[in-house]
């Protein structure tokens, strides 16, 4: 199916069921409505001029118009191109020339950015730019006005490019993988499918639309099982993220591991009441058991789910399942997805690993993505010829076919000739009572090559953690070579918008310390 025939079936079935629910504003959209709106906006999109191939823009923080543009570029056959809303001039000019975007829906402003002066600066320098157009501003309004009442819309096809993601840039400069209707769709109708939504559900979505968790774990998920998408607040606020699953009865509930850390540390946590919540998602990063514990007894998430994957494979490849027990959810990351082949292999060699073996974790399937646009030198490098992604991940495949992830091969710590993987470390760390956040990498050290440095975020900044107690408490617990020899307290990390901790820029800040 295309996106468009696909949310046809599910306004054919539930007309009348909440398919959006904007908390900041109030307002609501049964699927009758909501279809309706797309087809205004689709409409008004080929009014401007927007044919099927050509890219539009979307460069706002999550707003029900967002939604919107999605279904309605996929309706009409536009690229949509996925504009991190924390970019700013240079990078922005970046990806609107890089993608050829000629037409731009943008937010007017949130909190300290103001994409309204911004697109000012850089409209000049891109002349591909033909249009712009402000959510919440006369220019949107003009737009729809120039819908018509009976469109024509070009022939789809499921494999035509709709949608352009960037990665997280969480190790170095975003790429932008291409996507089709048959990548995101049925990955976001398999995730639903494994986490059983159907249109009961109500899927409270604080990450970003502009990332693949939010747009197709959450909304494509949401509309292929007639399930509705509550937005609680434009970008993530953990009090706000909460208060919206009380007042709407949510079902399920999305994050990465620090999202959640946030909402549990709240003062106020135990006042929420989350007794709605049944599941959710926690992906993008790898989740502290301590946290996973919490989240199933506190937050009533008893069937969470933990989904493995990347922007390039649309994302999911490895989810849990309902009734996995906590240590398959914790210590893995599931097991394949239907209709989806993984494999890990020897870095060096490419020849598949033994099961309990650590290698880079391949995927292979409809999930893959069509290429980096426009860099098929890397495209190439990521996906081989026989069109395995290489996920640039190390992981273990266990004998039940649960996969375990090691940890990213960039940031491998490799200390005289030990391999040392961060995880294993913070995930050991977690438990001292000092600590609220640690993320572990390694630094250049003359003799061992790297050195391993924690960076703590201390749960009382009066009191921080010193290195004598950090090396008092892995002592006799921890090989010599892994106990860290440095150590950094800080108040927050670097962090990419999909919420993870830029590892890189640690390294950066601190190669040239002395200690
Ligand atoms: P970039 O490719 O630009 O450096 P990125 O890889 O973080 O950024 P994404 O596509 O958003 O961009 O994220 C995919 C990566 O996130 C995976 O390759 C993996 O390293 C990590 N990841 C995703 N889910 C999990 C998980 N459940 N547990 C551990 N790591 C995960
Ligand atoms: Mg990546």
């Amino acid at each position: 199916d295309t996106i468009g025939a696909n949310l046809d079936r599910a306004v054919a079935a539930w007309p009348e069921r909440e398919a959006l629910v904007d908390v900041p504003s109030g307002r609501r959209w049964t699927y009758a409505q909501f279809s309706a709106d797309i087809e205004e906006l689709a409409s008004a999109l080929l009014a401007a001029g927007i044919a099927k191939g050509d890219r539009v823009g979307i460069w706002a923080v999550n707003c029900p118009e967002w939604v919107l543009v999605q279904y309605a570029t996929a309706r009409v056959g536009a690229v949509m191109v996925n504009i991190n809303p924390a970019y700013r001039t240079h990078e922005v000019e970046y990806v609107l020339k890089q993608a050829g975007i000629s037409l731009l829906v943008a937010s007017v402003s949130h909190k300290s950015s103001d994409y309204r002066a911004m697109v000012q600066e850089v409209r000049g320098r891109c002349p591909q730019l033909r249009e712009v157009v402000f959510i919440g501003d006369p220019s949107w309004d003009a737009l729809l006005g120039r819908a018509t009442p009976d469109p024509r819309y070009e022939d789809l096809s499921c494999d035509d490019p709709i949608n352009i993601q960037y990665t997280s840039g969480t190790t170095g400069f975003p790429k932008g993988a291409t996507l089709s209707h048959h990548n995101i769709l049925n990955n976001g109708y398999f995730v639903g499918e494994l986490i059983a939504y159907t249109e009961q559900d109500r899927i409270c979505v604080p990450v970003p639309f502009y990332h693949c968790f939010g747009m197709v774990m959450g909304n494509l998920a949401a509309t292929s099982h007639g399930a509705c998408v509550v937005i609680p607040a434009p970008s993530f606020d953990p009090a706000a993220t909460l208060r919206a699953v009380q007042q709407e009865r949510c079902t399920s509930l999305y994050g990465v591991p620090t999202m959640f850390i946030a909402e549990l540390n709240l003062p106020d946590f135990a006042t929420y009441d989350l007794s709605s919540l049944r599941t959710g998602i926690m992906a993008g990063s790898p989740c502290p058991v301590e946290v996973m514990k919490r989240v199933v007894a506190e937050m009533h998430m008893a069937e969470v789910s933990i989904c493995y994957g990347m922007t390039e494979t649309s994302p999911v490849s490895l989810q849990t399942r309902r009734d996995d027990d906590l240590e398959h959810r914790t210590a893995t990351v599931g097991r394949v997805l239907p209709h989806l082949e993984v494999k890990v292999v020897d870095p060096a060699t490419g020849v598949t690993a033994p099961r309990g073996t650590a290698g880079e974790l391949c995927t292979r399937g409809y999930s893959v993505m069509l290429g980096y646009w426009d860099e098929p030198g890397k495209t190439a490098e990521a996906v081989d010829q026989g069109r395995w992604m290489h996920t640039g991940d190390l992981a273990v495949m266990r004998e039940d076919g649960y996969v375990e992830i090691v940890g990213r091969i960039k940031d491998m710590i490799i200390r005289g000739g030990e391999n040392i993987y961060p995880r294993e470390i913070e995930e050991f760390l977690y438990a001292h009572p000092k600590i609220a956040d640690v993320q572990v990498v390694g630094v250049a050290h003359e003799r061992y090559g790297e050195e391993v440095l924690a960076c703590v975020i201390p749960r009382d900044a009066a009191d921080p953690l010193t290195l004598d107690e950090l090396r008092t408490f892995c002592e006799g617990r921890l090989a010599h070579y892994k106990i860290p020899s440095r150590l950094q307290v800080l108040d927050s990390f670097p962090m990419t918008v999909s919420g993870k901790v830029r590892k890189v820029e640690l390294r950066e800040r601190f190669a040239g310390e002395t200690y």
